[in-house]
């Protein structure tokens, strides 16, 4: 497609889009930079932070594992603090009206659900369980903070910046002191219920993601770069059966050239504005 098509001033177009109901919403870490969770890019696509620990990372052996757990039990307090924004929120009632068919999130802050879209796909997983690479056991992240908080009763929030993984920065020493704990059932090794880079995400839950864009009339990407192919590839699908694409986000995105639609606005203001017109049924063209 002509990505010369795709006009800036899209807002009466995406309010036509949600209007025709069907629409299958992806979203990126853009959309809860306004509940204080940091995009690992700029609106430029390059990456702010330290590159994130891969899976083979983490898996290579126990040094990693201490310094993720260390460094996401330092940055935990943030990510459960974090609240839905008003993009959240937005996002929430046009799936409840109905002009959201599916939320699909590449973010793994559970800030979709607590919004009250209890049905987004987390394609990414989410930061609020826990997996044992051993049993396979799923529990609860609340459960883990508190036996890590059991066996590291020194450890101090020394964290300076968090990334949007849920994790900050620490010195070495606080690393290397840090306690991990074994999963409860088996003592396996215990990974955040989440996929990290360098990881696939698990193939029936691609499969349910390609079903959603099928069923749905257009793709509205929020607050996502598109920079990985775990994203890029359902925009790809879309415009491939010919529908429509439409994305607001800040910076650019490396699916632009198939978007029909994109706009560069914050993203809290703009779904706000989006979901009231459509609720006052002011939307359209012609009214
Ligand atoms: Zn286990």
């Amino acid at each position: 497609m002509d990505g010369m098509s795709a006009h800036e001033d899209g807002l009466p177009e995406v309010a036509r889009l949600l209007d025709g109901g069907g629409v299958v919403v992806l979203s990126g870490a853009g959309l809860s930079t306004e509940s204080g969770i940091p995009d690992y890019r700029g609106p430029d696509g390059v990456r702010r932070n330290r590159a994130p620990m891969t899976y083979q990372e983490f898996v290579a052996g126990e040094p990693a594992r201490r310094r993720y757990w260390a460094r996401s039990h330092a940055g935990r307090a943030v990510i459960a603090r974090a609240r839905p924004n008003a993009g959240h929120l937005a996002v929430a009632r046009l799936r409840a009206a109905g002009r959201v068919s599916a939320v699909i999130t590449q973010n793994v802050d559970g800030l979709h659900r607590a919004a009250g879209t209890p049905d987004a796909v987390e394609l990414h997983g989410g930061l609020d369980r826990v997996v044992c690479l051993d049993c396979g056991a799923v529990t609860a992240r609340t459960v883990l903070d508190e036996r890590l908080a059991a066996l590291n009763p020194a450890f101090r929030d020394a964290g300076s910046r968090i990334n949007p993984d849920g994790d900050v920065e620490l010195p070495d020493d606080l690393v290397a002191s840090f306690a991990v704990a074994p999963c409860a059932a088996c003592g396996g090794v215990l990974k955040p219920d989440v996929v990290f880079f360098g990881e696939s995400v698990p193939k029936a839950r691609v499969e349910h993601c390609y079903r959603l864009v099928d069923e749905g009339r257009a793709l509205l990407v929020l607050g996502s770069s598109l920079a990985v192919m775990s994203g890029l590839r359902f925009v790809r699908h879309a415009a491939k059966a010919g529908k429509p694409v439409a994305i607001v986000t800040r910076g650019t995105t490396r699916g632009d050239d198939l978007a029909t639609t994109r706009i560069d606005a914050p993203l809290g203001e703009t779904l706000t504005a989006l979901a009231a017109d459509l609720a006052r049924g002011t939307a359209g063209p012609c009214c």
